[in-house]
């Protein structure tokens, strides 16, 4: 950066440009946005600068400019479209200890005037150090568009209620406030009228000030299995309305872009056996967090209740007396089962079903295999893809019928959803074989009802 952009406070000061043609003009309206005063020294001046001069806006002096015109000038502008004058007319007004600029000669000048894009107070500079003035002229076009035409007055409306918002505590809760008002409630406001602007921020006020005193708070939120459309409302609003962000790895990118803008997003994704953010340092996040007031959502994969290890953050936020509640979620058996066509439950073939995991925080884990092993028997079996082997081998030394169905799910009702069908004694082998890299959920005692499943179905032979 050869040229370090700073605003330049022109009030009561002086600003003195030496010309009188077009150069001079193009100039003059730029400069006439400012407050600073402005003197024009030019023989013939264009009938424009006349006019201005006549209506006050500048001060007109018919004559070439020369020594002792620039005393006192902060800026001096060589716009005479002639090298020799402007070259005379510059060297003068350096000595007199104005900051220079020649017109189209980036060489000999002290500074560069930017394009502007003007909503005053809001005001945008933008240079290119002279290398490439049409791409200035094109981002300038391209915010002109893009910056609604009112936001000078919201920016004006703001810079005087700005006192006022210092009721709001330093930091997050004043950005906050801001952030409403300038994305949010000031548009909605100035699109009825201008009139509406300053009630709308008193109201605003009062609203954040009541959200300030508010406690912090978790809400365990259940994400569903994957497909946003199978949030719930609720944990729709819980994620539109949180400050804090705090989510698994099983987490779809297109629920978290769900969450409020401003939201602060962490991820304490959990890679089953692989490395992970410790239990504890999710607890103290959620600690940490709420006690500063915030709103935070913990946001879990499936429902939250579905090993999900919910008590243990539970616990932790109780001991800090912080408020919580749960917000239920679809958990992933229901949405593998109904990818399949399938009911968890069916009179004459099974009046229980059960969630099991594979492996638990020990290793695989342990469950009345003899009971499971009788006929017409269902079990969704959740991170059940490492211990396939080992539920294949306990069901089978119970008595289990070799053919008894099984139905693997990957990555149940998002898009790369893929169902493999198998049996009881050879499931160890076909899970392995199908190299599943997402979340899967195994049936056992289930297979999918033929029309339902056409579409997803990796049939073994194909697989072979
Ligand atoms: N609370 C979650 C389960 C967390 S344990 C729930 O209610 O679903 C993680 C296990 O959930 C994974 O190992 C996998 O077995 C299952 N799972 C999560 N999302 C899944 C998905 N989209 N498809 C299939 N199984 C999924």
């Amino acid at each position: 950066m050869d040229h370090f952009p700073i605003f330049l406070a022109t009030t009561g000061r002086r600003i003195v440009l030496s010309g009188g043609g077009d150069a001079a003009l193009a100039k003059l309206r730029l400069l006439m946005k400012s407050t600073a005063r402005l003197t024009v020294f030019a023989p013939t001046p264009a009938a424009e600068i006349v006019t201005w001069a006549a209506t006050g806006k500048l001060t007109l002096i018919r004559r070439a400019f020369d020594h002792g015109d620039t005393i006192c000038a902060a800026l001096f502008y060589a716009a005479n479209e002639d090298a020799a004058e402007d070259k005379r007319t510059a060297a003068i007004a350096r000595a007199e200890g104005a900051l220079v600029n020649i017109v189209d000669n980036l060489e000999d000048s002290a500074f560069i005037t930017p394009a502007i894009v003007d909503r005053d107070p809001v005001t945008i500079a933008i240079g290119t150090e002279g290398a490439a003035p049409v791409l200035a002229r094109a981002i300038k076009a391209d915010l002109e568009e893009r910056l609604p035409a009112s936001l000078g007055t919201l920016a004006r409306i703001g810079k005087a209620f700005r006192a006022a918002s210092y009721a709001l505590p330093l930091g997050r809760a004043r950005r906050d406030f801001w952030r409403d008002y300038y994305f949010n409630t000031g548009p909605k406001a100035m699109n009825e009228s201008e009139e509406q602007v300053q009630p709308a921020l008193d109201a605003l006020l009062e609203t954040h000030l009541n959200k300030t005193a508010r406690a912090g708070h978790v809400a365990f939120v259940g994400g569903g299995p994957g497909d946003p459309e199978l949030l719930t409302l609720k944990a729709r609003r819980a994620l539109d309305e949180a400050d804090v962000v705090i989510y698994d790895r099983l987490i779809s990118s297109e629920i978290l872009e769900l969450a409020r803008r401003e939201a602060v997003m962490i991820d304490v994704g959990k890679e089953g056996f692989g490395p992970s953010t410790s239990q504890e340092t999710i607890n103290d996040l959620l600690v940490e967090h709420a006690s500063t007031g915030a709103q935070v959502v913990r946001l879990k994969s499936g429902d939250a209740t579905v090993f999900g290890r919910l008590d243990e953050e539970i616990d932790a936020v109780d001991a800090h007396q912080i408020g919580w509640h749960i917000v239920p979620g679809i958990t992933s058996a229901s949405a593998a089962v109904a990818s399949i066509g399938q009911s968890l439950t069916r009179r004459g073939r099974n009046a229980s079903v059960r969630f099991l995991t594979g492996h638990d925080m020990k290793g695989f884990a342990d469950h009345d295999w003899a009971q499971l092993a009788r006929k017409n028997e269902v079990a969704a079996i959740y991170m059940g893809k490492k211990s396939a082997r080992f539920v294949q081998g306990r069901l089978l030394m119970h008595g289990a019928d070799r053919a008894t169905p099984v139905t693997v799910i990957e990555n149940a009702s998002r898009a790369d959803q893929r169902i493999l069908e198998t049996t009881l004694d050879h499931m160890a082998d076909d899970i392995s074989s199908a190299a599943l890299s997402g979340p899967a959920l195994t049936f056992y005692g289930l297979a999918p009802r033929a029309a339902a499943t056409a579409a997803t179905d990796i049939k073994l032979e194909e697989m072979a």
